[in-house]
């Protein structure tokens, strides 16, 4: 009984013993995350998602490149230095990408670009590189999808009566694929369903920014009183700004009054609650939580030297080295 015992204590202690040792022998990876800016609503839930989906899989060092590509250079200097075992970028500069996936590539370590699109042919020089993004054109159709809703939603909508949306746009920065793609796809989109569309001034290039997008807003009511019927912003910090210029004089106030329907992009916290207040008329979802979920689970795979997608329901688009995360619409009552 007694050695019997003393058996099961020697199992146990030599159990314990293998638990740690596994634990030591696989010591977490090292992974660098490089961000355009932290100051970015979006971004933020992605981040998030990066670091609850990493907990305990492996020790992050995470920077913020403050909207600056020089600096963001900087960063990924140390990040090599430091013999990192895997990096996740977030572009400040999608053109600065060559650059940045050379010194990459020169230290052979597995990268995951997201969000920010680098040119996949350049990208496609480096075997353990991938990209996990959006199809920014898909935001922009749904953006089309709700003008053409909300249009046959309410006859009020057209204020003057001619039976044209008249709309201003709000973009994001100038040579910003996703912007570019929103920009475009949106109007073409609502216009392919029938709604004629009529832009009032010039396409408002606000950088993304909420408070670019409120002055914007303000000079354009100035000039427009009355015949601004829409407004169409890239993403929601900008739809933000054009509320708040709104409010100013009067329209999407809570609790009813004069309004002018609002479409952004994003499904921030801060739009979601604009929705539910009933100031703000609909936002198209990023799933940042799902974004965070794909860019770590294929940069652990590539860490462990397994194929990028293995063990994962994600598929490549056509050009066999992005996965797209896709968009859904989010609208009020
Ligand atoms: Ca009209």
């Amino acid at each position: 009984m007694k050695s019997s015992s003393n058996r099961i204590t020697a199992i146990v202690c030599a159990m314990i013993v293998c638990l740690f040792a596994g634990v030591a022998s696989a010591a977490a990876p090292n992974i660098g995350v490089l961000i355009y800016k932290y100051d970015d609503t979006y971004i933020s839930t992605v981040r998030n998602a990066l670091t609850k989906a990493l907990d305990g899989k492996a020790a992050i060092t995470m920077q913020d490149g403050k909207g600056d590509q020089a600096t963001q250079n900087d960063q990924l200097d140390v990040m090599i230095s430091k013999k990192m075992n895997g990096l996740i970028v977030n572009m400040v500069d999608a053109q600065a990408a060559a650059g940045v996936l050379e010194k990459i590539k020169a230290a052979g370590i597995p990268v995951v670009f997201f969000n920010r699109e680098p040119n996949l042919d350049v990208l496609k020089t480096y075997d353990k590189a991938v990209f996990v993004g959006t199809n920014a054109a898909d935001a922009g159709r749904m953006q089309g999808d709700i003008i053409k809703q909300i249009w046959e939603g309410s006859k009020a909508v057209d204020l003057n009566g001619d039976g044209k949306f008249q709309y201003v746009m709000f973009k994001g920065e100038p040579d910003n694929p996703e912007a570019i793609a929103r920009t475009e796809f949106s109007v073409k989109q609502a216009v392919e369903k029938g709604v004629v569309m009529e832009q009032i001034g010039q396409t408002f290039v606000c950088n993304w920014d909420t408070a670019l997008a409120q002055q914007a807003m303000e000079s354009a009511l100035a000039a427009n009183e009355g015949k601004i019927e829409l407004v169409i912003a890239n993403n929601d910090s900008m739809a933000m700004g054009a509320i708040a210029a709104l409010s100013n004089v009067g329209y999407n106030i809570e609790g009813g009054g004069k309004f002018i329907p609002v479409i952004g992009v994003d499904a921030t916290d801060q739009a979601i609650d604009a929705i539910g207040k009933g100031i703000m008329s609909a936002t198209v979802k990023q799933d940042g939580e799902a974004m965070g979920q794909a860019v770590s689970t294929i940069i652990l795979n590539m860490i462990a030297g397994k194929a990028p997608l293995d063990g994962t329901s994600y598929q490549y688009d056509d050009s066999g080295i992005a996965v797209r995360i896709p968009y859904s619409p989010f609208m009020g009552k």
